[in-house]
């Protein structure tokens, strides 16, 4: 079902701010818009403001979604009544400090690199929005669904713009986990993800020593797998990089950290370990003329 289709209250004014952002009269109705379409007392609302963004000159984009901690103004917890629970389903919980991670990763690839990666990261609660799920899973009010569009928008365009300008590009999406606090498990849907990435350098962007997880592990983070075994249940990976990753030439691979990898004492260390492995991974593949598969 395409998010047009959900029948949310108010999403009539939702179509029209969309359409309005689009056209010359937008700055001179935007006012008027928000006093007919917000209701007395509710606070003035910006979906930008919920979620950290940069534009970058590298081919590689770093999203994360479930780090954030702001509630938004005037929108009810999400309940998922209805919904399977856990795993692709509804799910509330917040990978706690990994918008920190996130932001510590950009900054330790830009030092190596000498640019700066793209990035979208999340600052709503996941308790109001999931922005690594289908839109009718995701959110249940039209302001979160505004928010929702806003990172995923950002990311796709981002993603267009990558291409564009490098012809491919790597996203990696960060996530936590609660099973194994020294390990992070890659998410790739089993090869699925990466595969446009794949298309143009073979399989050993995938799997294996010079695979981003192969080079992850090099720089002291133990990935799970670093092969072709079957990726860990439950950490194969969500809906963003499934989406990320139809982009011609882009791989997304999801990152899902353990504890030990995102405590306020670790986050400087993990992020410098992991921007290693992009770095090499960038060198490799994704910096300079690209060759072809072998
Ligand atoms: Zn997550």
């Amino acid at each position: 079902m395409s998010p047009s289709h959900i029948p949310l209250p108010g999403s009539g004014f939702i179509a029209r701010r969309a359409f309005l952002r689009h056209s010359a009269a937008a700055f001179l109705l935007a006012p008027l818009l928000r006093c007919e379409g917000i209701a007395a007392g509710e606070k003035e609302f910006a979906a930008a403001d919920f979620i950290s963004v940069q534009k970058g000159d590298l081919p590689i984009i770093i999203s994360a979604p479930h780090g954030g901690t702001m509630t938004i103004p005037g929108v009810p917890e999400r309940k998922g009544e209805g919904m399977k629970k856990g795993g692709a389903g509804f799910f509330a919980g917040r990978d706690e400090n990994t918008e920190l991670l996130a932001a510590a990763l950009a900054e330790a690839i830009e030092k190596r690199l000498g640019k700066k990666p793209f990035f979208v990261i999340a600052k709503m609660h996941r308790k109001f929005v999931d922005a690594n799920r289908p839109p009718e899973i995701a959110v249940e009010h039209p302001r979160a669904h505004e928010v929702y569009d806003a990172y995923r928008g950002t990311l796709a365009k981002f993603c267009d713009d990558v291409q564009t300008r490098y012809g491919r590009g790597l996203v990696i999406d960060v996530h936590g986990q609660g099973s194994a606090r020294d390990t992070v498990f890659r998410g790739t849907h089993n090869g699925a993800t990466d595969a446009m990435l794949a298309k143009l350098f073979g399989e050993k962007i995938h799997a294996g020593p010079q695979s981003l997880a192969g080079l992850l592990a090099v720089h002291g983070i133990n990935m799970k797998p670093t092969d072709t075994s079957p990726e860990t249940s439950g950490f194969t990976g969500g809906h963003i990089v499934q989406i990320s990753g139809k982009h011609e030439g882009i791989g997304a691979v999801q990152l899902e950290f353990g504890i030990d990898f995102r405590t306020k004492d670790a986050i400087k260390s993990s992020a410098e370990k992991v921007a290693g492995g992009i770095a090499d991974f960038a060198k490799l593949y994704l910096l300079g003329k690209p060759e072809p598969a072998k």
